[in-house]
């Protein structure tokens, strides 16, 4: 059975590409290029697999672009209702917003819940820091349908009067301290546990690169920023499973994309049962916020990690939508190979990934070169090779690097490489036979091991 994501691609996110990301590594940001929108709608339909249970397919049709498959491995992670949504154990990865009006003010507050409704949002995220803001979340709740989070911040307490009008309490273990600080930290979190459980309500538990645990953060060198936010969420996951309750995700936050893919990685290689929430703090304006997301999206969804994705941008309350937009672009992108930064999907069969295009492309022929590729490379189909296809000599030359092969694509010539190495540039039409030489050699030594 398919499962349908639907999402309609307005003005892209523009292409900063530029980048030059092998392995994630962000090397430079080059300024930012708009270009012009994508023709009509795109969906992502996702069809789960039985496959050591943690494989899924996803088929990407993107505007008047071909369809194409790449079967992403997902983690084994556990099923978490959070209202009408699930996320975890291959469902499809959920899109998040959170509002950005005061929350007291409840008109606004409801039309931006409905615009981010509208616009696909699988859930929403209210911030609630005073009995006014919880007064005014019970309003709201009553004039939408949208699946509602709440973000507790330093007054935990104010759970007991939300949780009977949402679907799910973030928490952030380094805002536990504040209030009641006699009071055990375990206590604070056995109370939200409770409260959940009484109400039908997920948990998030959100760590913040800006606020970790102190108690974790003086055990380490400050320099390493990750393993006490790392320490601080294995902590509070085991302390959950051990009170019987797993219907929680974790995220793990960071301005720093690199961070995010580091953090979120090594979590995940402890914990693959836990689903994660994505996410990049303070990402900022688009472009360029949109572009610091998309990297660690790229990273760490090929890799099977992330059920829940949001992407943060500064932008004014009537674009807040633009935030959904960007996450299901990301997604279809990945999901179709169009990707940014070098990425293995960590699959046993060939890797194809394309840049998915800007107004840096020299030549429109690069469009078709990329399906081509896809066509003459099919006999490789069962042999892990990544073959990258790039646009532009701006960041084709870096983001073919850690490729087995890599074409970047200039104004009438096609870039050859083997990983770093410079094959030589050849003409548009003359290109698919060398690459077929190359390839053949490739198969070759590694057949021969
Ligand atoms: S053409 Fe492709 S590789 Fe070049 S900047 Fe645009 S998206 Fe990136």
């Amino acid at each position: 059975m398919y499962v349908a994501i639907s999402a309609t691609i307005g003005a892209m996110d523009p292409p900063v590409c530029g980048s030059g990301l092998p392995n994630g590594r962000l090397l430079s940001t080059m300024p930012p290029v708009r270009e012009g929108p994508f023709e009509g709608p795109s969906t992502i339909r996702t069809e789960p697999a039985v496959v050591g249970g943690s494989l899924f397919a996803v088929v990407g049709r993107l505007g008047n672009l071909r369809e194409e498959t790449v079967e992403l491995r997902r983690n084994p992670t556990r099923s978490v209702k959070i209202g009408s949504a699930t996320i975890g154990a291959g469902n499809p990865i959920a899109v998040q917003s959170m509002t950005a009006t005061h929350t007291q003010d409840i008109d606004a507050t409801v039309a931006q819940i409905e615009d981010l409704y509208r616009a696909g949002a699988d859930v929403v995220r209210v911030a609630v820091d005073s009995t006014k803001d919880a007064a005014a979340l019970v309003e709201i709740r009553k004039q939408t349908k949208a699946n509602l989070v709440v973000d507790l911040q330093e007054n935990y307490r104010l759970a007991e009067v939300v949780a009977p009008h949402v679907d799910k309490l973030r928490y952030n273990p380094g805002h536990l301290y504040h209030h009641e600080r006699e009071k055990p930290w375990q206590e604070k979190v056995k109370y939200l546990a409770d409260i959940a459980r009484e109400h039908d309500c997920a948990m998030r538990v959100g760590v913040n690169c800006g606020s970790v645990d102190p108690a974790k953060k003086e055990k380490y060198d400050p320099a390493d920023s990750i393993t006490p936010m790392l320490e601080s969420a294995w902590e509070h996951c085991d302390f959950l499973d051990s009170l019987g309750f797993t219907r929680y995700c974790v995220s793990l936050k960071d301005s720093d994309p690199m961070k995010v893919i580091e953090g979120n990685r090594r979590f995940a290689e402890k914990r693959s049962d836990v689903p994660l929430h994505l996410g990049v703090t303070e990402a900022g304006m688009p472009p360029d916020g949109i572009l610091k997301t998309r990297i660690a999206f790229e990273q760490l969804i090929s890799k099977g990690i992330g059920d829940t994705i949001r992407v943060s941008l500064t932008v004014p309350n009537s674009r807040k939508s633009e935030e959904i937009d960007a996450g299901r672009k990301i997604l279809a992108d990945i999901a179709a190979g169009r990707v940014r930064s070098f990425v293995d999907y960590g699959l046993p069969t060939l890797n194809i990934i394309s840049c998915p295009s800007c107004s840096r492309v020299e030549n429109e022929a690069f469009i078709d070169l990329a399906q081509q590729v896809k066509e003459m490379t099919a006999y490789a189909k069962d042999h892990a090779i990544t073959i990258a296809v790039m646009g532009c000599r701006v960041n084709g030359p870096g983001e073919t690097d850690d490729a087995d092969l890599g074409l970047w694509c200039g104004p009438s010539f096609v870039n050859l490489k083997k990983g770093p190495l410079e094959l030589g540039a050849f003409p548009y039409d003359a290109i698919l036979p060398r690459l077929k030489d190359e390839l053949d050699k490739v198969i070759a030594a590694k057949v021969a091991g």
